[in-house]
């Protein structure tokens, strides 16, 4: 049993009022002319047809298991700056139940994960397969179930999720995105994701355009955005410091300032919340066919991080990142 579970997620009473399974239903007939994300590429896939995330009925993972490089309210406590894991008798990191989808909707081109995603590493799994993955992370002592990328495989997972629920999953559900949403399917998600993910990658459409071929990425992202925030609200942790339920959003900061960092940030702050938990991230680095683009092809410098830091502070952002070495500036 995992001695993490502190908090009941919300698709159990989802599960009981037989909404789980209807919303199942709902999205598994999208698949017959695909609205999953903000592509609307209206492609069959049940009938075999691929749309951009090439990805078609058959659900497909590349890997799972308990990830300690999450953000920490996802991987459980510190103490002393180290990772509390698996010490007996003292509160457990017990690590984010990762799961990697195979595939993907936006297909930056800088993608980290590049075989997975734009290649189609992976295997393709059963729902019942999936289950017994989120009920194995569970039983190993994870926090929540962390789906990376799972916007193309939605109604997939959900059918996964109502064999695990009804075999004892408990465990938070991460929707771990990358922002490029159909807003309507974010509404679907309502009392099923307890802790929404997603990245939010571009303020500018001629950036997005370029690199995801996604020139509406902003307004999609932001309206996705707005309405995770109306489901879950900022994020919330227990006394030990693990979410339970809440938006956790992730901003990387990207050289020549090709993210558009302040547009996003002042969005944040103004129409969400200057409470939001916001990971603003440096590990930018040009890979796969980043090299091939000017102004993507180098890290973005430490005063070009320090300064969104400093932007998001002035804006009055504080979660989520750290800002004492600003008095460095
Ligand atoms: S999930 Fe998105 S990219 Fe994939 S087929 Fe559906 S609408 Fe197209």
């Amino acid at each position: 049993m995992n001695s993490n579970i502190k908090y009941l997620p919300g698709y159990l009473q989802t599960h009981e009022k037989g909404l789980l399974k209807k919303r199942t239903d709902q999205l598994y007939f999208l698949l017959e002319s695909c609205e999953l994300c903000a592509r609307k590429c209206r492609v069959n896939r049940i009938e075999g047809e691929l749309g951009y995330c090439k990805s078609g009925k058959e659900l497909k993972i590349s890997s799972y298991g308990p990830h300690f490089g999450e953000e920490q309210p996802l991987v459980g406590p510190k103490e002393g700056g180290l990772l509390m894991a698996n010490i007996p008798g003292i509160s457990k990191s017990g690590g984010s139940g990762t799961i990697f989808l195979t595939g993907c909707n936006l297909l930056c081109v800088f993608c980290q994960n590049y075989n997975i995603s734009h290649l189609g590493e992976g295997h393709s799994i059963s729902s019942e397969k999936l289950a017994e993955i989120m009920l194995h992370l569970q039983d190993s002592g994870c926090h929540n179930i962390n789906f990376v990328t799972p916007t193309h495989f939605t109604p997939q997972i959900l059918k996964s999720l109502q064999i695990a629920v009804a075999s004892g999953l408990r465990l938070p559900i991460v929707w771990n995105c990358g922002g490029y949403e159909n807003p309507e399917i974010i509404t679907q998600l309502q009392g099923i994701v307890d802790i929404y993910m997603p990245d939010f990658k571009f303020g500018n459409s001629s950036p997005a355009t370029k690199f995801c071929d996604a020139p509406d990425y902003f307004e999609q992202c932001s309206e996705a955005v707005k309405e995770m925030h109306r489901q879950v609200g900022d994020l919330k942790m227990t006394e030990e410091g693990i979410a339970i339920r809440g938006l956790l959003i992730r901003h990387l900061v990207m050289p020549n300032d090709l993210a558009g960092s302040e547009k996003i940030l002042k969005f944040i702050a103004s129409e969400i919340s200057t409470y939001s938990y916001v990971n603003i991230m440096s590990q930018y680095r040009p890979q796969s066919e980043a090299y091939q683009y000017s102004g993507l092809n180098r890290c973005p410098t430490g005063e070009e991080y320090l300064q969104v830091i400093q932007l998001a502070r002035k804006l009055g952002l504080s979660r989520g990142f750290q800002y004492k070495h600003l008095n460095r500036l």
